[in-house]
């Protein structure tokens, strides 16, 4: 059997229906922003695979320092131990994030950080005794917040959660904001403001429910009056951190600064698993107490596993290299030159589009024929095109969207502009 059919035989993969699904296609290695097969076809990773990569693949800088650390010390339990590389990203984290942040706590992947925030605030009116009030959490519809439990029932009640979704604690889901809505959703926190223990939000860009994009300043006004209401504010940076909207976390675009920060994806440079929820010293201070019930009982095995670390404090250091953040501004400004350009063809395109949008290294758009949805069948054709002409792109249903890595490369640029341009005329 070849390894497509060994494949076939013995994995399961993610989102990936079961029956009549592609075969996968078998990467044998990776350079900068190209995935090559084993006949040796290369795929410009477009999406910087799920949104991770921000350097470029198999980056030598990173693999060296992860090959050096792995001679040291691989892992190591996380309660009772610490280890230099945990230690030293919690201090480099905590020199980036907005002002106020105080603690680091690590786990494994997007989902086990938010499900740690959620856990984290929810805990916090339970030490201090007033959790029975305090109970419900709000959330943006059209949110994605990972796929466990709680990470699922704080997300929007799609396709994704559907088989679950009975079983799901009670979320309040506001509109995400428009200028229109803004005091209708004031009005929604100030009815059930006192109930409510924490919002979470992905700021700017709520991503799996389409690259939705909205306005810092109604983020800010939000956060401003869920504050009246003591409500715990959680920015789900997932996505959005290690400068995908153009700063460094989404949240320096606001005025405002949550109380708790997800990270992952981009933590490592997307070369390992890692998760990290940094807090601020109020909810910290809810956990120092001589009640052993007053612990945050949470951990996994591989909390801050000194790999990930390591990856995560080598890629930090490729962020601060000028030249990196120059690469980042030129990307974001090549994002909005090509936006510009769509909007403009946009009525001679003969597959009709519509919400042109960007921000920072993100372009998002829908192809308006058919259902406006995840299961929509553009999705999987366009990725079809896309990988024949050496692209790999996986729009969300009908949303067709770029988020490169950094190292991307003009004339991989001029590719991809290329192939949509020709998609849409
Ligand atoms: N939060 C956001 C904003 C995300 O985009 C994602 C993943 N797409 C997650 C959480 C979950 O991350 P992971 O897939 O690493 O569990």
């Amino acid at each position: 059997m070849n390894l497509v059919q060994r494949d076939q035989a013995f994995v399961w993969h993610p989102f990936t229906p079961q029956k009549n699904y592609l075969p996968p296609i078998p990467i044998v290695h990776a350079k900068g922003s190209l995935l090559y097969d084993e006949d040796g076809k290369s795929y410009i990773d477009a999406i910087s695979s799920w949104w991770v990569n921000l350097h470029g693949h198999a980056h030598p800088f990173i693999a060296q320092r992860i090959y050096e650390q792995a001679l040291q010390l691989e892992q190591v339990i996380f309660a009772g131990f610490t280890h230099r590389p945990a230690v030293e990203l919690a201090e480099k984290l905590l020199q980036v994030l907005p002002e106020g942040f105080s603690k680091i706590f690590y786990s494994d992947n997007g989902s086990t950080a938010t499900e740690v925030a959620l856990k984290m605030a929810l805990q916090y009116w339970w030490n201090k005794k007033e959790l029975p009030n305090r109970k419900k959490i709000f959330a943006f519809k059209n949110a994605y917040h990972g796929d466990t439990f709680g990470a699922m029932s704080m997300s929007a009640r799609s396709v994704f959660t559907r088989a679950f979704q009975d079983l799901f604690f009670e979320v309040l889901f506001i509109d995400t904001p428009t200028e229109e809505n803004i005091e209708a959703i004031f009005a929604t926190i100030e009815e059930h403001g006192h109930s409510i223990a924490a919002f979470i939000f992905e700021p700017l860009v709520q991503g799996a429910g389409g690259m939705n994009m909205y306005a810092a300043k109604h983020l800010d006004a939000i956060i401003r009056k869920v504050r009246q209401y003591d409500i715990i504010t959680i920015a789900d940076e997932v996505m959005t951190g290690f400068f995908r909207t153009g700063k460094f976390f989404a949240c320096m675009h606001l005025q405002e600064s949550p109380d708790i920060l997800c990270m992952s994806k981009g933590l490592t440079g997307g070369t390992m698993a890692l998760g990290a929820t940094a807090c601020v010293a109020k909810i910290h201070d809810a956990y120092i107490s001589d009640d052993p019930l007053h612990t945050f009982f949470h951990g996994h095995s591989f909390t801050a596993n000194p790999l990930a670390c390591t990856a995560a404090l080598a890629s930090m250091e490729l962020l601060r290299d000028p030249a990196c953040l120059h690469r980042i501004e030129q990307l974001c400004m090549a994002v909005q030159d090509l936006a510009i350009r769509l909007q403009e063809s946009q009525s001679n395109f003969s597959i009709p589009v519509k919400n042109i949008r960007y921000t920072g290294t993100i372009l998002a758009f829908e192809i308006t024929e058919g259902a406006n949805n995840y299961l929509h069948a553009a999705g999987s054709q366009i990725t079809q095109k896309a990988l024949q002409t050496g692209i790999y792109l996986r729009p969300l249903g009908n949303t067709v969207y770029l988020m490169p890595p950094y190292c991307f490369q003009k004339n991989e640029w001029e590719k991809v502009e290329a192939f949509i341009f020709q998609l849409l005329s």
